[in-house]
């Protein structure tokens, strides 16, 4: 965090570098002195400061300056930084204006020219106007801040890219900016542009982007987008519990391993508000949870993970070559697909146009908060639709599930059937289907139909979070590992035809478990053909992999 500020302004030189020397001397372990030669350019500076959300501790502002006296600076600055400590650097014919300024300006303190010593003169008043400021100054949020509106997708994806990958960032509503000074503090001080293109993401060096794209914000934001090496042992595509499973079993055994994810480590488990199922957790855990703690232990092995897409693979001999969305190209011996499944689209008129406007798929927990007091809809009958709806009992008034079918008992497991049931702002309507959602700019009401008497009704909504299923996506993958028709990926003795070998497999042994119609390259987790869906068996798969692929590696190199 950087340290506090304390800021001096006066137009004489060689006064205002003997001020910095000694307030330098005595404050910079614990604060960042900077200077000015004006009161316009200490209000420039000040404004910055206030944009990338700085403190400021104390003002030491000289009071005779052309342009705009000490006093008028301060009388500004306060504006900005109502809290700050206020000296002011008065000649002893000053006085007066000095103590005339204790009312308008608020000045707290008028130190005489010169000061020497500063042990005596300076160092005693300036100590305690600090203590005093850090015993009041509650200490301020100093990381990413992101600018937008509520009902923006593009804010959303933000939001929700930042929070998966552990980010910290602070959220600033524009809607709110009337209500909330904090808001309409940062939006007085953008120019035109930057208000019109919003989100606007604010980082702590002071770099502002409009509409950055997740590779910008992750470049940006620390996370690596570009492989350090050219080649690896084992590359992964994917950072579920298959993927980051197999990072941490690879590189713990010596394999140099990659870890290609597009979104956020965590993958579908990341969304999960409670995994209550997996082992060695008797009172649950978060997949936001499981996935901090795996990334941390992948990276202790030495894992390096990368924040970009996979977009084709290439084979050359005994390497397999992985290209990236941004053009790059990584090489590797064995490759191990961990892609998962994403959600399955609600295809209904108005869905599409308000996806991220307060349509969402998935759990979507960066919206939990804003659905406070407010219904929520959640559609989908099996677990996940049920760790939704708990979660967002917890913040909105009542939560609606619709349900298609007419019972939960074969979709979801009987725990959560009974924690639904004891929940008495959570409603489940069974026998229904959302056909329509309607709204301008943002979901204001959806129409409901029940499937016994094919009535529809439209009732106001502003949130609603559809969990229908998922679906593998390898289209990506399609002219290099055999698929099954809904996309899932073939492995092992599912390759095997009639007791045959699949086409164009060149060596002398039959595929291995988990291996695809490829040698070398391997498939774990939700994306594999015939997989269980459960985060316990995609972490099996991705540690069993890693023996196959040692295996594998035995007859290459
Ligand atoms: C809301 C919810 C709650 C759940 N609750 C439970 C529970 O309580 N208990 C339980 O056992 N299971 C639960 N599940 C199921 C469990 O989360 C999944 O079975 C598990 O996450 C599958 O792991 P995976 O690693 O195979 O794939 P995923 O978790 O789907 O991860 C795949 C990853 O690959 C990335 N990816 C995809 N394509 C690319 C590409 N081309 N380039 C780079 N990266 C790519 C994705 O971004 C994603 O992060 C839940 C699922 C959901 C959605």
């Amino acid at each position: 965090m950087p340290k506090p500020v304390l800021l001096t302004v006066d137009d004489d030189r060689e006064v205002l570098r003997a001020i910095e020397r000694d307030l330098r001397r005595k404050y910079a372990g614990d604060y960042r002195v900077l200077r000015a030669e004006s009161g316009p350019a200490a209000m420039d500076i000040l404004r910055e400061l206030k944009l990338r959300n700085n403190a400021v501790a104390l003002f030491l502002v000289d009071q005779r300056m052309p342009g705009l006296s000490g006093v008028e600076f301060l009388e500004q600055a306060i504006t900005l930084y109502p809290d700050a400590r206020r000296v002011l650097l008065t000649a002893y014919a000053d006085t007066d204006a000095a103590i005339a300024a204790i009312n308008e300006a608020g000045i707290n303190h008028y130190l005489l020219k010169p000061w020497d010593p500063p042990e005596e003169n300076l160092y005693p008043v300036i100590d305690d106007l600090l203590e005093d400021w850090q015993a009041s100054f509650p200490p301020q949020f100093e990381g990413i801040r992101v600018l937008g509106n509520r009902w923006s997708p593009a804010s959303h994806n933000i939001k929700d890219f930042l929070a998966r990958n552990h980010v910290p960032y602070q959220w600033l509503d524009i809607e709110t900016a009337r209500t909330d000074a904090e808001v309409q503090g940062v939006v007085d001080l953008l120019d035109d542009e930057d208000k019109r293109d919003l989100p606007l993401v604010i980082f702590p060096n002071g770099l502002r982007l409009r509409r950055p794209t997740l590779a910008d914000l992750a470049e940006n934001a620390g996370l690596k987008t570009r492989a350090a090496e050219a080649f690896y042992d084992l590359a992964i595509v994917g950072g579920g519990p298959a993927g980051l499973a197999a990072a941490v079993y690879g590189a713990s055994e010596g394999l140099r391993t990659v870890m290609v994810e597009r979104e956020a480590p965590g993958g579908q488990a990341g969304m999960s508000s409670r995994i209550e199922n997996y082992l060695g957790f008797p009172s649950g855990l978060s997949g936001a949870d499981l996935a901090r703690r795996a990334v941390v232990q992948a990276r202790r092995f030495g894992v390096e993970i990368l924040s970009a897409e996979a977009t084709a693979v290439r084979l050359d001999g005994p390497y397999r070559f992985l290209k990236l969305a941004d053009g790059a190209e990584l090489s590797c011996h064995a490759l191990l697909v961990a892609t998962g499944v994403q959600w399955r689209k609600l295809d209904a008129p108005g869905v599409e146009r308000l996806t991220g406007a307060g349509i969402y798929y998935g759990a979507a927990m960066t919206e939990a908060m804003s659905t406070k007091d407010e219904d929520v809809f959640v559609i989908g009958g099996a677990n996940s639709a049920g760790q939704a709806a708990m979660y967002f009992s917890k913040y909105a008034r009542r939560v609606v599930m619709l349900v298609r079918g007419s019972s939960l008992a074969t979709s979801m497991s009987q725990y959560l059937i009974n924690q639904l049931r004891e929940t008495p702002n959570i409603q489940i309507e069974f026998n229904s289907s959302v056909v329509e959602a309607h709204g301008e700019d943002h979901l204001e009401s959806i129409s409901v139909m029940c499937s016994t008497t094919n009535e529809v009704n439209r009732v106001p909504a502003n949130s609603l979070f559809i969990m229908i299923g998922a679906a593998p996506n390898t289209n990506w993958l399609a002219d290099v590992v055999e698929r099954d028709e809904r996309g899932f990926i073939y492995s092992g003795r599912d390759l095997m035809r009639d007791g045959k070998r699949p086409k164009g497999w060149p060596l002398d042994r039959d595929p291995g478990l988990l291996e695809t119609n490829v040698p070398g390259i391997f498939v774990v987790g939700d994306v594999r053909h015939g997989s269980v869906k459960r985060v316990a068996s995609g972490v099996g798969e991705g540690s069993v992999a890693i023996s196959f692929v040692h295996q594998y590696l035995s007859k290459v190199i």
